[in-house]
């Protein structure tokens, strides 16, 4: 469903250019668990930022179910954000407004009735399990919690894709576990493709069914996890 082909970036400033992405080829299929793995600087975010339009390939296309994003206006490549969920490592909450207020403010970008926002975002707080904690504010939530109301609010506007940036890097092991299963039963239950990028190894272990290890702006190998990270 997410079609990366030929794609390069390049970023050119008053030092010169620099590739960023050289040459990436890759599939990633609707319902997948797929993670990317690499160093620090191997371009994991310029992918993610090309996946999600934020930004457009120096060369190459990038297609979502069969739409080519360098195809479309501004505003229809806004829109196709809208069916895109991201979360991030450190959550980036609105720290003057309650659980509940946090979930629903995708939704009034969106232009969804009052109603139905209370509604919609009501219904994520219970699926992933904070309906004691509505009404707190963020700095009064753990670390676990407040990645619970990140990808709550993630799912507001029920995305078919949901992408993740060094999620869990901020957790201890124990929540990052906690974590990891909530976005296994949002892949199961709600049939949401995962595309997460990582420096943790065991998260890729964990979850990942395909994973692409990333080295230097390229995808140096590239398969199911258990044959990428398969035992000598
Ligand atoms: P990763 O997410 O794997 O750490 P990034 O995608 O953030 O890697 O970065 C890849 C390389 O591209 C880095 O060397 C970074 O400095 C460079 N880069 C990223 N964004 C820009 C930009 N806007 N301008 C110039 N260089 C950039
Ligand atoms: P609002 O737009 O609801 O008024 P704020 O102005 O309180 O939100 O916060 C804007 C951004 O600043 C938040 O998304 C958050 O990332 C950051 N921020 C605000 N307060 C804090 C804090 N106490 N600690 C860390 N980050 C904060």
């Amino acid at each position: 469903m997410i079609v990366l082909e030929g794609i390069k970036k390049t970023y050119e400033n008053k030092k010169g250019r620099f590739e960023a992405l050289k040459t990436i080829d890759l599939t990633i299929k609707k319902g997948e668990i797929f993670g990317f793995v690499g160093y620090s600087g191997a371009g994991k975010s310029t992918l993610l930022r090309l996946i999600n339009g934020l930004e457009l390939p120096s060369q190459g296309t990038v297609t979502i179910d069969n739409k080519e994003l360098s195809d479309l206006s501004k505003r229809a490549i806004r829109k196709e954000r809208q069916s895109i969920g991201m979360i991030f490592q450190h959550f980036n909450l609105l720290w003057s407004r309650t659980v509940l207020e946090n979930i629903m403010f995708p939704l009034e970008i969106a232009n969804v009735t009052k109603e139905k926002r209370i509604k919609k975002a009501k219904e994520l707080i219970e699926l992933v399990g904070l309906s004691d904690k509505e009404n707190a504010y963020p700095s009064q939530l753990s670390g676990g919690e407040k990645q619970r109301v990140g990808i709550a609010r993630a799912l507001a506007n029920d995305p078919k894709v949901l992408l993740s940036d060094e999620a869990t890097s901020a957790l201890d092991p124990q929540t990052t576990d906690e974590v990891l299963k909530l976005l296994e039963k949002i892949n199961k239950e709600l049939n949401v493709t995962i595309i997460l990028i990582t420096h943790e190894m065991e998260v890729v272990r964990k979850i990942c069914h395909r994973v692409a290890v990333m080295d230097s702006g390229e995808i140096v190998e590239e398969g199911p996890v258990l044959d990428v990270f398969k035992q000598p």
